[in-house]
């Protein structure tokens, strides 16, 4: 392949020899560009008994597959990546792994991935059997998609690896894969493992955590959530359990309404989540330099305004509007059953963040008998939201694009 993975033998070699500074509040790798102030303050916070210290903003590298952005963000301090097996059709995993090996820093840089497999949607567990594009749940093909990540990555270990996307405690404890994410620990591969959901949030991180296995949990947060009390309780569970906390999907949906009136202010939406100290780091995807610079000024101050508030209480109220909660109530509406919040997903993918690709992934993933392809033979929608969205507005969108063709 032509390049040299760092193995866990440099990496503790060069961590021994004091490579890795902790508590420096300042960016500890080269300095980026002159247009923005050099003195950009980096805060970070410790990730529960990983120890690991990392800036309360990471990099969700879901939504970009620029190296420019990337090595921007590493110069600005941005120690932490997160990306994903699936994110870009593995464009994500690659664009990391060229920039890491190009600057050298390997060792300086926490990079996160994820291993998704197929669920059982009835049992609310994975499954064994496998479905579009996501394999069964079995300990083989966990290592399978591993070495194909590392690879991607050209690394030899990663620091945090996650079970992608466990919406039931009984996934989050699913014993074939949590045994193979114990084991691929134990054999370096990762650092630290842990689990990432979206969905009956509270449940999940406290099933993840009393497992007892796990060292972090992913979970969506943000001030739109129906049950974010409830959220910020298992999250405060997690932390006293010294397992480390990040927190994603931290805008609540962004600019997703139909009718365009308003958009999500993405900067106070950030200092809601930051306000809650259990929080180690947040992952914001970011596709542009703005964005990422509006990101590192939150960093410097996330104390809320006033006017603030307001617009996030404003905005909270338009909830049904913004942001699905994959409360799932919808799906007995429909008389296929069809996979509605899967699909609202993937249309905050497509239109709330522009990644069309990733909002292809998310739709094609689904088995043919649930899909959006059920959508497009249906004359007359009957699904209903009880949040407010316009479920049939959404799913002509995804049509369209033809999103089911994968
Ligand atoms: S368009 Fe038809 S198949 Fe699709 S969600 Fe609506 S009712 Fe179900
Ligand atoms: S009922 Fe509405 S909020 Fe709940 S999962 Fe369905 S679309 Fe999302």
């Amino acid at each position: 392949m032509g390049y040299r993975r760092m193995n866990r033998r440099d990496f503790i070699g060069k961590a021994a020899s004091g490579l890795f500074s902790t508590g420096v509040a300042l960016p500890f790798l080269k300095a980026g560009p002159a247009n923005q102030e050099q003195s950009q303050k980096i805060i970070y916070r410790t990730l529960g008994r990983t120890k690991l210290r990392i800036p309360v903003v990471s990099f969700g590298v879901m939504n970009s597959d620029s190296p420019d952005l990337i090595k921007e963000a590493l110069d600005k301090g941005i120690n932490h990546l997160d990306t994903a097996f699936l994110y870009l059709r593995g464009n994500s995993e690659r664009v990391i792994g060229e920039v890491l090996e190009k600057a050298g820093n390997r060792e300086k840089v926490y990079v996160a991935t994820k291993m998704r497999f197929a669920r059982d949607t009835k049992k609310g567990i994975f499954s064994l059997k496998g479905s579009g594009r996501e394999p069964a749940a079995t300990e083989e093909n966990l290592l399978k998609q591993l070495e194909v990540s590392l690879g991607r990555l050209r690394t030899d270990y990663v620091d945090i690896l996650y079970l992608h996307s466990c919406y039931s405690p009984q996934m989050a404890t699913y014993e074939p894969l949590m045994n193979a994410l114990v084991k691929v620990k134990k054999q370096g591969k990762a650092r630290f493992i842990g689990v990432s959901t979206h969905r009956d949030e509270p449940n999940v991180i406290r099933a993840a955590v009393d497992a007892g296995v796990y060292d972090v949990v992913l979970t969506a947060y943000n001030f739109v959530q129906e049950n974010r009390e409830e959220v910020k309780k298992a999250i405060q569970y997690a932390a006293g359990k010294g397992v480390g906390v990040v927190a994603m999907k931290t805008q609540g949906g962004r600019r997703l309404q139909e009718e365009g009136k308003i958009e999500v202010n993405h900067e106070a939406a950030l200092k809601w989540v930051l306000n809650d100290e259990n929080v180690c780091t947040t992952i914001p995807g970011m596709t542009t330099f703005d964005q990422l610079y509006l990101n590192l000024k939150v960093m410097s101050n996330w104390a809320l305004s006033e006017g603030e508030k307001r617009e996030l209480q404003l905005a909270s109220m338009l909830k049904g509007i913004l942001y699905c909660q994959n409360c799932r109530a919808c799906v007995p509406t429909c008389s296929h059953r069809v996979e509605i919040p899967t699909l609202m997903r993937a249309y905050m993918y497509a239109q709330g963040y522009g990644n069309l690709i990733q909002a292809r992934i998310t739709a094609g993933a689904l088995p043919a008998e649930t899909g959006l392809n059920v959508c497009q033979d249906c004359s007359s929608c009957t699904a209903a939201c009880r949040n407010g969205i316009n479920i049939d507005s959404r799913l002509k969108s995804l049509l369209t694009e033809k999103l089911y063709r994968g």
